[in-house]
C-alpha cells in the first residue's frame, strides 16, 4: 500500500435518527468521525466531488410522507451506531436527545430507530420540484437550490468525454437565466457560478464581462474559465484534481 492509501481516512459516526418536521416519521442520516479531502474533484461549475468526505443533503424526500423539507428542519431524536459498524455480539449502541435518561448498554434499539432508512439525496428533478414546492424563502436559498439542481442535472457529464456537456432541457436552461438574474452583483463565488452559467449557455462575450472584477484567489478558475470561453466551448469541464 502506498503513502496515500495510509493517509487517506474516512471514518463513519453514528447515523443520526431524524424525524420528519410533516409526519414524523424517523430516517437515518450519515456521520462522519473523520474524513480526508483527498482525491478531490473541483469543477467549472462550481461543484467540488470528496470521494472521502461525502456531504450530507441540504433537502430531502421524507420515505414515508414523500413531502421534500431541509434537513435542518428536521427534529433530532437520537443516535445510533451505522448498519455494519455493530459489534459482533450484541446490539447497536444507541443515545435518545430527548431523554435525559440513557439505556443500558446492551439494550436494544427502538425497533423504529433499526429499521429506518438511509437519507437519500435529490436528483435534479428533485431539486426542480423544491423549487417548485416554495422551498426557497430567500434569495440565498434560491440560489442554493438552483446550483444545486444544475450540479445534479450535469453530474450526467462528468464520466464521459463527449460533446455536449452543457444543460439543454428547457427546464435546465430556465434555471441557468435565473441563476444569472439571482448571482448579478453578487460575490466572487456568485461571480463564477454567473460566468459559468453563461459559458455553458454559450453566451462567451457576456460571460468574459462576467469575468471582470474577480479578485487575483480565483486566478485558477479565472484563467481556466477565460480559455474555455476565448475556445468557444460549453462543455462541463474539470478545474482541477
Ligand atoms: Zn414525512
Amino acid at each position: 500500500m502506498g503513502v496515500s492509501a495510509q493517509s487517506a481516512r474516512m471514518i463513519p459516526g453514528p447515523d443520526l435518527i431524524l424525524a420528519c418536521p410533516h409526519c414524523g416519521a424517523l430516517s437515518r442520516l450519515f456521520t462522519l468521525a473523520s474524513s480526508d479531502a483527498e482525491g478531490a474533484i473541483s469543477w467549472t461549475d462550481g461543484y467540488q466531488h470528496f470521494p472521502l468526505a461525502p456531504r450530507q443533503p441540504n433537502i430531502v424526500r421524507c420515505h414515508a410522507c414523500s413531502q421534500l423539507h431541509w434537513l435542518a428542519e428536521c427534529r433530532e431524536v437520537g443516535m445510533i451506531d451505522p448498519v455494519g459498524m455493530t459489534p459482533a455480539e450484541g446490539v447497536p449502541r444507541f443515545a435518545s436527545f430527548e431523554k435525559a435518561e440513557q439505556p443500558e448498554p446492551g439494550t436494544p434499539p427502538p425497533d423504529g430507530w433499526v429499521n429506518a432508512p438511509q437519507m437519500q439525496s435529490l436528483d435534479e428533478s428533485g431539486y426542480f420540484a423544491a423549487l417548485n414546492s416554495g422551498l426557497a424563502k430567500t434569495p440565498e436559498q434560491e440560489i442554493e437550490l438552483r446550483v444545486h439542481a444544475w450540479w445534479r442535472g450535469n453530474d450526467r457529464f462528468r464520466k464521459h468525454e463527449g460533446t455536449g456537456r452543457y444543460p439543454t432541457s428547457p427546464q435546465a436552461v430556465e434555471n441557468l437565466e435565473r441563476i444569472i438574474v439571482l448571482t448579478e452583483g453578487g460575490d466572487h463565488e456568485f461571480v463564477l457560478f454567473r460566468a459559468e452559467a453563461l459559458r455553458q449557455l454559450g453566451r462567451f462575450e457576456a460571460a468574459e464581462e462576467a469575468l471582470y472584477g474577480l479578485c487575483s484567489d480565483y486566478a485558477l478558475a479565472r484563467e481556466k474559465a477565460t480559455e474555455l470561453i476565448r475556445a468557444k466551448s460549453r462543455d462541463l469541464e474539470v478545474l482541477f484534481a
